[in-house]
């Protein structure tokens, strides 16, 4: 690795560390002592700064406002019993990161500046990854176009930032889902692939008429036809048919989850038949009718896997069974050992801070 980009630390004078609630955390709203930032001008990246968390100065006609070019990553740090830290799989963020820039027309951030600038801080800000089942750190890289100016062009200067805030997973209450047959959340070459902000805002409405109905998410399928499935919310999708284990391929339309990869990868080792391909909703449809229907569930860094308890699909609903040893639950429990290190990482997923 080229450790090219200097880093500068400013670290705060008084800790907010002792007045955070653990036992209280409400997802993505308290953040850690320190943020990172780095600017993009004239083609080259900044001094890579590492400071107390807090406002940045920006102008009204700052181009992310009015243009949109902004993407983000979500990964988490965990810390295991002997209070040592790790990321999981994060080369995959940084290369997926990337990937995103590429398709917003927005500069690629060197390995440098985003592995070393996010184990800088993550290690900084240590004290704030907790040991104890469900408590991590969930750290958030995000880009935003940052040149000022209302012209419709690619911005000529943008920030990288990385704010992290501690999590603990809780049980959200089933999830039962309606299956898109009108909205969709990414159309053949568009930027379905990429951890685009406006992807969320896309989303965000139609997810609420599911809501309204008294559904707690929506599954997307195909644009063109609505015939096949595509993602669960913001989150991959797998579907359990008699003991095979499908998921959608990933395409221009799919967000290449690390976690869906991961699962997949889980389930080959414990010999689980898996097949990425397309799943029509009409296969579901049949396959809920003759019993075969097992499991339904997203997969996603946030909450890992999430199960879904029952659908809607235009007037059919169905309730999936009640399984004693769910494969959602095999693979959660065999992801997260690996993640505290409670389990060999066979793969080499674990990075130690
Ligand atoms: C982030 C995301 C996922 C899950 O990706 P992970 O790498 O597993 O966290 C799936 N779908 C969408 C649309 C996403 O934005």
């Amino acid at each position: 690795m080229n450790h090219t980009h200097q880093i500068a630390i400013d670290k705060v004078r008084n800790s907010k560390l002792d007045s955070t609630d653990f036992e209280n955390l409400t997802f993505g709203k308290t953040f850690t002592d320190h943020m990172l930032e780095c600017t993009w001008k004239d083609g080259s990246w900044s001094t890579v700064e590492i400071k107390p968390y807090g406002p940045i100065m920006v102008e009204p006609s700052c181009k992310v406002f009015h243009y949109g070019q902004a993407i983000f990553e979500g990964m988490k740090a965990f810390k295991d019993e002997n209070d040592d830290v790790f990321l999981f799989r994060p080369e995959d963020n940084w290369i997926r990161f990337n990937a995103s820039a590429k398709r917003l027309a927005m500069p690629e951030v060197p390995e440098d500046v985003f592995m070393d600038g996010l184990k800088e801080l993550v290690n900084l800000d240590r004290d704030w990854v907790r040991h104890g089942d469900g408590l991590s750190l969930y750290l958030r890289p995000f880009m935003i176009a940052s040149e000022n100016g209302v012209a419709a062009a690619p911005a000529t200067e943008y920030k990288f930032m990385i704010v992290m805030s501690p999590a603990r997973s809780y049980y959200r209450g089933d999830v039962r889902v309606v299956i898109a047959t009108e909205y969709s959340r990414a159309a053949d070459g568009g930027i379905g692939y990429a951890k685009a902000a406006g992807n969320y805002a896309a989303s965000f409405y139609p997810n609420s008429l599911a809501i309204q109905e008294g559904y707690q998410q929506i599954i997307w399928t195909d644009a063109a036809t609505h015939e096949y499935l595509e993602e669960a919310g913001t989150m991959n999708i797998f579907v359990r048919i008699g003991d095979k284990l499908l998921t959608a391929p990933h395409n221009d339309r799919i967000l290449n989850g690390v976690t869906r990869r991961s699962i997949i990868q889980i389930a080959k080792d414990m010999g689980i038949d898996v097949e990425e391909r397309r799943v029509s909703i009409n296969e579901i449809n049949e396959a809920a009718k003759n019993g075969e229907l097992k499991e339904l569930f997203g997969s996603g860094t946030a909450a890992v896997v999430v199960p879904i308890k029952g659908y809607k699909h235009h007037d059919y609903t169905f309730e999936l069974p009640e399984l004693e040893n769910s494969y959602s639950n095999q693979f959660k429990k065999a992801l997260v050992d690996i993640q505290y290190n409670r389990a060999p990482d066979q793969h080499g997923w674990r990075v130690k801070i």
